[in-house]
Parts: structure tokens; C-alpha cells; sequence
């Protein structure tokens, strides 16, 4: 490994070490160009095998069957916020869209279609976001253009596991903290999308893929960059893609394949999470995670130190002795505080195994 310290970030986050080496290998003269991959041309023959290569490793590792489409835009999950909504919104009459709210950036998704159609709000409406509500609870229109959820929520940590049953109407996936971590059916889904700087790369570069009969519906007024026609029929390359970013996600993504793909991603997922949870179930209330286990996020795990509401004094002493140890990042997002613990593909579950024992320590020294 490359130095002493394990960054539990929830994104832009750890990297494959290997990556990064042939990230510098290649810096300066990418495959005997004479040029950096920075330096390619979008069009020429070398960017264009990276661009191909990252697009069927991805579709390998995800199994997407050919009447899909694989983009790479610019803008991130934020800019497929507005996307979706331009692009699909028109599907049906009524130009209304229903939205599963679970978690910060779920709501935030929904407040940005609102721009663009009706939204219908499938739960409850709720603050908290600790749980997802049952089935028997959930509103969903007759009418609607397509069904959007979060798959896993980054700052809340509240994950499905299980894919809405829509009756038909095309689902819509914010993937962007779990893509690569589980296996599942592409067949189930109008369109997914995920921003490149946790699973899957570095910040730049978000993947979409898209059903092919989607494609083509758009508002007039959806901007030229964010149609998804005009992206699909040139190839991600109607205006300059973030290149160095696709380049980077084409490196983990072959590290993935190599590294048993995404079976046994899933597989160091469950363990890596499992050992963390397993510490906060069994530490009679000193870790107090606030998300119902139904829905527990395998790669982003949030938890207040102390009681329900934490401790500053614990807490900052929790993240500082684990500085000290090397282990970086692990402050929850300031709208909820505490701890969060990000378990990315590329973390390890070696390292993994390092933060759980701290937690046994830091547990025995103060409870
Ligand atoms: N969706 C999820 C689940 C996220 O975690 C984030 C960012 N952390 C976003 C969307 C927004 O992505 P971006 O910052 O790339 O716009």
C-alpha cells in the first residue's frame, strides 16, 4: 500500500492503489504517444479505445444488455438531477413524476424536477429520514412518466434492498454510492445514473444508462448538453467529455474485473459493513445508529457516539484518536453530525478490520 493512512471518504474517496500507480505510469506519455492522456484529442484513436473499452468493461461487470445505452456526461449526479426530469418528464400526459424520498439527496432530485413537471411524493413526508416506509404506505400516481428513487443515500445511510416494483412505469435509479457494490437486473430499471468519485472513479465524469425506448421524449427545452438523443447519437462526444475522468474510470474498472467483479465486491461489501454494524448493535447504545435495519447502508454508515443525539466531546475525541491513527474522513456530513464510515469498493476489508478494532478500543476506554 501506498502510505499510512485509510481514507473512509464518502467522495470523492479511495482509489484502488494500483490504479493511481498506472495513473502515474501513463501521466506523462500514455502509451508511448509522447502526449499525457490530459493531453489526447476527445477524437482521436487513442481517447476512443479508452472511451470503448471503459464502456464493455462496464457493461461486463453490470451484465447491461444491449438495448441499453452507456453515457459519460459532465455536470454530476446534481445535473442528472435536472436531466432526468427534461428527458423523461414527457413520457405521459400529465407530465407528472413520482418520487420515493428517503434521504437528503433524494429530496433534493425531486425539488429539481418540480422545475420541469408535477411531482407526486410516493412517502410520507418526513425529516428524519431513518427508515423507508412500507409498501401499504406509498402513493403512487397511475399516470406517472417514470418512478425515481435513490438507491442508497450518502449522508443518511438508509440503502434499498429491494428494487420498487413500479407496475411497468420506467424506474429511474440515482445509483451514485452503491453502483458496482451488489449485483442486480439492469432489465428493471429506465434509466441509472451515478457520479463517478465514489465507486467508480474520480470527480468529473457521471455514468448514465439509459433503455433504449427512453431515449428521444425530451422537452424543447432540455439543454443540448443534458439531452440524452443528442449524447447517445455521438457517442458521449457531442461536447468534450471529461476525459481524464472516463480514463481513470476505465483503470478501476478493469481493477474490478480483475478482482473477482462485482460478486465479490458484493461479497467484501457485506463483510466490511457487517463488522461495522455488528460493533454498534452490540455496544448497548454507546454507537447509536439512528437507521432501521431494514435499510441499513452496506457503504455509507452514519452513527452518533454517546447517545441518540451524540456526544461533541466523545466524538471529537473519536475522530481525532483515529486521525492519529491514520484512519481520515470519518466526520459525519454536518446536517447530521457524528460518524460516518464510508465502505467503498476500493477500502479494504483489512482496513476495514483496523477501524473496527479502534471502535472495540474506543468502546472499552469509554462506556
Ligand atoms: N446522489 C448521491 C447519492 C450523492 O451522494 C451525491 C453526492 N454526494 C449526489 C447525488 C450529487 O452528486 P454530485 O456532487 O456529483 O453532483
Amino acid at each position: 500500500e501506498r502510505h499510512e493512512v485509510i481514507n473512509f471518504s464518502p467522495g470523492p474517496a479511495k482509489l484502488p492503489c494500483q490504479v493511481l500507480m498506472q495513473a502515474q505510469k501513463d501521466l506523462t506519455n500514455y502509451n508511448g504517444t509522447g502526449v499525457s492522456v490530459m493531453e489526447l484529442s476527445h477524437r482521436s484513436q487513442d481517447f476512443n479505445k479508452i472511451l470503448t473499452a471503459a464502456e464493455n468493461d462496464l457493461r461486463d461487470l453490470l451484465d447491461i444488455p444491449s438495448n441499453y445505452k452507456v453515457l459519460f456526461l459532465q455536470g454530476g449526479g446534481t445535473g442528472q438531477f435536472s436531466a432526468v426530469a427534461c428527458n423523461l418528464m414527457n413520457l405521459r400526459e400529465g407530465q407528472t413524476a413520482d418520487y420515493f424520498v428517503t434521504g437528503c439527496w433524494s429530496a433534493k432530485a425531486a425539488k429539481e424536477a418540480e422545475k420541469f413537471g408535477k411531482v407526486n411524493y410516493v412517502l410520507p413526508k418526513s425529516n428524519k429520514y431513518t427508515s423507508i416506509p412500507d409498501k401499504s404506505e406509498w402513493n403512487l400516481s397511475p399516470d406517472a412518466s417514470y418512478v425515481y428513487y435513490c438507491d442508497n443515500e450518502t449522508v443518511h445511510g438508509v440503502e434499498f434492498q429491494f428494487i420498487p416494483d413500479t407496475k411497468g412505469v420506467p424506474l429511474v435509479c440515482d445509483m451514485s454510492s452503491n453502483i458496482l457494490t451488489r449485483k442486480f437486473d439492469v432489465n428493471k430499471f429506465g434509466v441509472i445514473f451515478a457520479g463517478a468519485q465514489k465507486n467508480i472513479g474520480c470527480a468529473g465524469c457521471t455514468v448514465v444508462i439509459i433503455r433504449e425506448d427512453l431515449i428521444g421524449q425530451q422537452m424543447s427545452n432540455t439543454p443540448t448538453v443534458f439531452c440524452y438523443k443528442t449524447q447517445v447519437g455521438n457517442n458521449s462526444l457531442y461536447n468534450t467529455p471529461p476525459t481524464y475522468s472516463i480514463y481513470i474510470m476505465g483503470l478501476v474498472f478493469r481493477w474490478k474485473k480483475e478482482h473477482g467483479g462485482v460478486e465479490a465486491m458484493e461479497d467484501n461489501s457485506k463483510q466490511k459493513s457487517d463488522m461495522i454494524y455488528k460493533i454498534v448493535n452490540n455496544s448497548s447504545g454507546f454507537f447509536v445508529c439512528p437507521v432501521d435495519k431494514k435499510c441499513r447502508s452496506r457503504t455509507n454508515i452514519p452513527f452518533r457516539i454517546g447517545s441518540q443525539d451524540g456526544c461533541d466531546v466523545l466524538e471529537k475525541k473519536f475522530i481525532d484518536e483515529a486521525a492519529e491513527k491514520g484512519m481520515i474522513q470519518l466526520k459525519g456530513h454536518r446536517s447530521v453530525g457524528g460518524i460516518r464510515v464510508s465502505l467503498y469498493n476500493a477500502v479494504t476489508v483489512k482496513e476495514t478490520q483496523y477501524l473496527a478494532e479502534f471502535m472495540e478500543d474506543f468502546l472499552a476506554k469509554h462506556r
